[in-house]
């Protein structure tokens, strides 16, 4: 089972286990990483149960993330690969 990377944009296939692609998970903080496998249920992209308020919680605070990421990058896109820049923690 798989879908998109959940960065915005993205075209990259996952494993539906996965938040997204190896490139852009490892460019999100480590402490928003840690929450979403936190919130992680074993099997829940399969199971049929509903996602916890817990791993949507944690998926939109990447998303936040991201925004902020990329308005702090104005006029440049956000390549894949690149490790976060020092300075952009919140
Ligand atoms: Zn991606």
């Amino acid at each position: 089972m798989t879908r998109l990377c959940l960065w915005p944009g993205c075209k990259r296939t996952v494993q539906a286990r996965f938040w997204g692609c190896r490139a852009h998970w490892y460019q999100l903080p480590e402490a928003v990483r840690s929450r979403i496998w936190a919130a992680y249920r074993t099997g829940q992209e399969s199971d049929g149960r509903p996602l916890s308020r817990e791993y949507l919680a944690a998926i939109r605070e990447a998303e936040e993330w991201i925004k902020r990421f990329e308005r702090s990058q104005p006029g440049r896109p956000v390549e894949p690969g690149r490790p976060t820049l020092p300075g952009l923690e919140w």
